[in-house]
């Protein structure tokens, strides 16, 4: 069983010591709002543009990126992944007694990024949105996170990650953290993005062109499929009450049905397409075929292609009708 941590295994505490957040996004505006609110002494490292207007609205100091990175005592890596490289040099100058915090186990465990050998480097990676750290916290709520001890100069490396959740709110009641590591933060992320979110949408396009050829409207296709909400319903109640436990809440019809024709979808050649899965990312197949694409255009090109396909196009007529766009 993986080591669990909470408040009682909190040693020590951030108080008193500067937290630089850099970056203001999903995850930098939550964080920093939740530490300050928390009574830390917080600051935003962002380019002078609207993130940083933003973070200066609610009442936080801002400086650029290298400046809050060269005084925080801790420095909260909130850029996205794929930005971190370019500030490198930022990381790679922290000195003793700093201490690195990423949020996500990507630029490290494929050798994206390197960083000063003179600093700690921890993991705390909430696995939830931005959003919800942040109404979590407000509602005086903990969240799950991985943490975990990558670069261990001071010997206070893990004790720091456990201060680093107590501050943000993360051990608030109903949180935890679970002792894990770069590689495998990186591994388990890219898993779900590759499999079953992956799957769900295209899954959710092909049983809208099955049932529109079938001669059900695209209109009452899309909201049994997905534009009702009652997806949304039924994941909150998966992690609520438990993947097959939640099916209570389903008629007996449909618990039956669920039952006996799920199964038959997961088939032995799908076990192995899945098995393929961790194996592009744990030998770094897939890091270096998305860096080799990252400035080419292609992810470009492919929401290109997924924004004319007939599901998308009957979406965008529904949509309107229901004020969800203009
Ligand atoms: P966002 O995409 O929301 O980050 C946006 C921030 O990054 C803004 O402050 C933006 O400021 C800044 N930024 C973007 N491009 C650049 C650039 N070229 N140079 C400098 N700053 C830039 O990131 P997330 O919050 O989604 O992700 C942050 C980290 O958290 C990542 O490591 C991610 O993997 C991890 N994570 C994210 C989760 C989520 O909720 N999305 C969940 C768990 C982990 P500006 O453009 O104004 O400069």
């Amino acid at each position: 069983m993986a080591q669990l941590y909470g408040q009682d295994d909190v040693t020590g505490s951030l108080k008193g010591r500067q937290v630089a957040v850099l970056g203001f996004g999903n995850q930098g505006e939550a964080q920093a709002l939740n530490l300050r609110d928390r009574g830390f002494d917080v600051v935003v490292g962002n380019r002078d543009d609207e993130y940083a207007d933003r973070a200066r609205s609610q009442g936080l100091s801002v400086l650029d990126i290298a400046s809050a990175g060269a005084g925080g005592a801790v420095v909260v890596v909130l850029l996205p992944d794929e930005v971190q490289p370019h500030y490198e040099n930022v990381f790679r100058s922290l000195g003793e007694g700093q201490t690195l915090v990423f949020a996500s186990g990507y630029n490290l465990a494929f050798d994206r990024l390197a960083v000063s050998p003179h600093a700690d480097v921890i993991l705390a990676a909430p696995r939830m949105l931005g959003a919800g750290v942040r109404d979590l916290v407000q509602r005086g709520r903990g969240f799950p996170m991985l943490v975990a001890a990558h670069q261990d100069v001071s010997g206070q490396a893990m004790p720091t990650a456990l201060a680093y959740c107590e501050a943000v709110g993360a051990f608030l009641p109903g949180g935890v953290a679970v002792a894990s590591s770069f590689r495998e933060e990186a591994i388990l992320d890219l898993f779900s993005e590759h499999t079953w979110a992956a799957s769900l949408t295209f899954f959710l396009e092909a049983c809208f062109e099955v049932l529109t050829r079938s001669g059900i409207s695209e209109e009452a296709a899309l909201l049994e499929l997905y534009a009702s909400g009652e997806l949304g319903t039924v994941g909150a109640a998966i992690a609520e009450r438990g993947l097959f436990a939640q099916m209570a809440l389903h008629s007996t019809t449909s618990q039956y049905g669920q039952l006996t024709r799920g199964p038959g979808y997961i088939t032995d050649a799908m076990r192995e397409r899945l098995a393929s899965v961790v194996q592009a990312l744990s030998d770094g197949s897939f890091a270096r075929e998305w860096g080799a694409a990252e400035d080419t255009g292609r992810l470009e090109e492919l929401r290109r292609a997924v924004s004319n396909t007939p599901v998308a196009r009957a979406e965008d007529r529904l949509y309107r009708i229901l004020g969800r766009r203009s």
